[in-house]
C-alpha cells in the first residue's frame, strides 16, 4: 500500500477510536492532514473548537499564525504534514491528561512511520514532551536536535504567540532561522545542532 492509501486507513481507524473518553464530547476526531509524501511534520497539542468542528487541525485563529509561519521559510500548508498529540478536542480546551497522551501516541506513531520525515516540528510543551520529556521549551525553542535520523525543531505553540508580544517574536524568530533547514531537508546532517547518544527518544538527554 501507499502512503496515502496507508494514511486513510489510519484516519478511518482514528475516527472511530475509543482508547480514551475524550470522543464523548465532540463533534468529530481531527486525524491531521497534509502531503503524504511530506518532508516536515508539524505536531500541535490536541484540536480546539473550530478543528472540532471542521475536523481539520489548525484551523482557527492559531492555524492562522501556523500557515503565516509556514509561508514565511517558503512553505505552504499543502506541502508539509500537520498533526496533533491528542486526536478528539478536551472538554473546553483543557490540557490533554497523561492517560489520553498515551491512548492517543498510538495513532501519532504510526503517522509518523507511514510519513517518515525529515523534520519534525512540535508546537508547544505537550508535543516536545513527546520527544524530550524533561526539557523545558524556553530553553530549547527553535534549536533543531537529532533523533535518530530525524531531526526535530521545538518551537512555541502559536497559541502562545497570540497571547504573547514577546513569544510572537521568538516564534517568528526561531522559524527565520531554520529557514534554510526546512528549505533543504536534506543537509540536516550540517544543521543538528544537539545530537541524541541514545536510540530510546525517551531515554535521550541533551548533554
Ligand atoms: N491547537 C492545536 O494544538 N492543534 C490544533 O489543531 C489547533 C489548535
Amino acid at each position: 500500500m501507499d502512503k496515502q492509501s496507508l494514511l486513510v486507513r489510519l484516519e478511518n481507524q482514528i475516527k472511530s477510536c475509543r482508547k480514551c473518553d475524550l470522543w464523548r464530547g465532540t463533534t468529530q476526531a481531527v486525524p491531521g492532514e497534509g502531503d503524504p509524501n511530506a518532508e516536515i511534520f508539524f505536531i500541535g497539542e490536541g484540536p480546539g473548537f473550530h478543528e472540532d468542528r471542521q475536523g481539520r487541525p489548525f484551523v482557527g485563529q492559531a492555524g492562522k499564525l501556523l500557515d503565516k509561519l509556514i509561508n514565511l521559510v517558503g512553505l505552504s500548508r499543502e506541502e508539509v504534514f500537520i498533526g496533533n498529540v491528542i486526536k478528539h478536542r478536551p472538554p473546553e480546551n483543557r490540557d490533554p491528561l497523561p492517560s489520553e497522551i498515551s491512548a492517543c501516541k498510538y495513532w501519532l506513531d504510526q503517522q509518523l512511520e507511514i510519513i517518515n520525515p525529515k523534520i519534525i516540528v512540535t508546537l508547544g510543551r505537550y508535543s516536545m514532551a513527546r520527544f524530550f520529556p524533561n526539557a523545558k521549551i524556553s530553553e530549547f525553542h527553535g534549536s533543531p536536535m537529532r533523533v535518530r535520523r530525524q531531526v526535530v525543531v521545538p518551537m512555541y505553540h502559536p497559541a502562545a504567540a497570540l497571547r504573547s508580544g514577546e513569544v510572537l517574536s521568538k516564534i517568528e524568530a526561531d522559524f527565520r532561522r531554520n529557514i534554510d533547514l526546512f528549505k533543504n531537508p536534506d543537509k540536516i546532517g550540517e544543521v543538528g545542532e544537539l545530537k541524541s547518544e541514545s536510540e530510546d527518544p525517551n531515554q535521550m538527554s541533551f548533554f
